[in-house]
């Protein structure tokens, strides 16, 4: 079976890259009949939070993702320790003792030679004199010279030689690790097969492929994708602000817009708003992944989010609608709101006194629109019945005709179709307003 993880760090909210590679290892699993694991990278203590990882859970669970399991890094430290031992005993890592200064130093005296700035470990002798001066041992994973290679499921073969990369510090002094060998250990333990995520990763991929090996782990399929970026291209984590999934659903964003959106977009894919995850999940196909960046555009997800709720019934959105909004409102609006919280509005004007907007112009013209309006009932028929007989009445056509009554009736230049709203307007209102009084 197939096995695939979600590995945030519990250190912030989720912004839309994050929630894109979630939601892209979700649907990969669902494809693919797999389990998707939820994994807290929770192993910087500083600076990862309770409330964060509660917040990734509700965002998740939001967008509509759920997880097999859920693991946590830092109660899996026995694992990391006895795979330690392991690459130890193998002379697999090794201990090292330069300062940060003077690994720096190290790299830029490479770099003025022309040389790669690639770590290479101290004399026999200047290893002595570092632990003489009883400096606290740091660990390295020793890589095995020669080539690491691996075919990428967005990227194709992908070729690394070790001789250009630097043994990686997987271990502090103080006995915590850094993020790269315990991802592999709870790879290998959680029987993960499929690694999508961020090609700022690809290095990393290689270094963890000679860590599966030494483990004696099987190596999992790797996919990078691009990351994405601003609609100006720029990193997501300096726009947090907007791009938070908590902020964009605070914003009336439905989560099929935004999944529909993250789902298809960086892919040849038509990007619009689908009915459900099962649609997203049966186009899932690795092959359709472009290298190219993906642009976030704020304005496209609005455009997709209207296309959700055109689509939305109302017993599926009823229990969030703002109090008063009935079936009847919701069928005549949905069409053209933005949000769900805009009902509200539309519940308005049907329901409260407003003051009609109404040009001088006008007003002889909508005062005898209003001797034209028909007795009751009203229902979808009157819009056409009644604007035809002003029409053939006035002799007034296209905007000059439908503006004045529209901003007279909601006193606003936009909205729903009044073919729909009128009749919940009702015959008195619409007299009123068409008159130019308040009701
Ligand atoms: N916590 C890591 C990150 O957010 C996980 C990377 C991975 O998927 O292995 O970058």
């Amino acid at each position: 079976m197939t096995a695939f993880r979600f590995a945030p760090s519990p250190t912030g909210h989720l912004h839309v890259g994050n929630a894109r590679m979630a939601l892209i290892n979700w649907l990969a699993a669902k494809h693919m009949g797999g389990r998707f694991i939820l994994r807290l990278d929770d192993t910087d203590t500083e600076r990862s939070r309770d409330e964060y990882a509660d917040a990734i859970r509700a965002d998740l669970a939001w967008l509509g993702i759920d997880w097999a399991a859920e693991e946590k890094q830092s109660g899996r430290l026995a694992s990391y320790e006895a795979a330690f031992e392991k690459l130890k005993a193998q002379g697999r890592v090794y201990p090292c003792f330069e300062t940060p200064e003077e690994l720096d130093y190290m790299r830029k005296r490479l770099r003025a030679r022309g040389l790669p700035p690639i770590y290479t470990p101290p004399t026999d002798e200047k290893l002595r004199s570092y632990v003489d001066e009883g400096r606290e041992a740091h660990w390295r994973f020793k890589l095995a010279a020669g080539e690491i290679a691996f075919d990428d499921l967005v990227r194709g073969p992908v070729r690394f030689q070790a001789e250009n990369l630097s043994d990686p510090v997987v271990r502090r002094h103080d006995g915590t690790w850094l993020y790269m060998l315990p991802s592999a250990v709870d790879d290998a333990d959680m029987g993960i097969t499929h690694v999508i995520r961020g090609e700022d990763h690809v290095a990393n991929t290689a270094l963890q492929i000679q860590m599966f090996e030494a483990l004696g782990a099987p190596v999992p399929a790797f996919a990078h994708l691009p990351l994405m970026t601003d609609i100006e291209g720029g990193g997501l984590s300096k726009r947090m602000g907007s791009l938070a999934l908590k902020d964009l659903r605070a914003d009336g964003i439905e989560p099929m817009a935004l999944a529909s959106y993250l789902a298809h977009l960086g892919t040849s894919d038509d990007i619009k708003a689908e009915a459900g995850m099962d649609a997203l999940v049966a186009a899932f196909d690795f092959d359709h992944f472009s290298r190219a960046t993906p642009k976030f555009d704020p304005a496209q997800l609005k455009r997709l989010n209207a296309q959700v709720l055109h689509a939305t019934d109302f017993t599926a959105v009823a229990d969030r609608l703002p109090d008063g909004v009935t079936a009847e409102l919701w069928n005549a609006v949905r069409a053209n709101l933005e949000r769900v919280a805009d009902t509200a509005l539309w519940r308005d004007i049907r329901e409260t006194d407003i003051d009609p907007v109404i040009d001088a112009e006008d007003a002889g013209f909508l005062a005898e629109a209003a001797g034209l309006l028909p007795g009751g009932p009203w229902d979808e028929t009157t819009w056409g019945a009644w604007t035809g007989a002003v029409k053939a009445a006035t002799g007034r056509k296209g905007k000059e005709l439908f503006m004045p009554l529209r901003r007279a009736l909601t006193g606003l230049d936009h909205g729903p179709e009044l073919k729909a709203y009128l009749p919940l307007i009702g015959p008195e209102r619409a007299n009123k307003r068409l008159r130019g009084e308040r009701g």
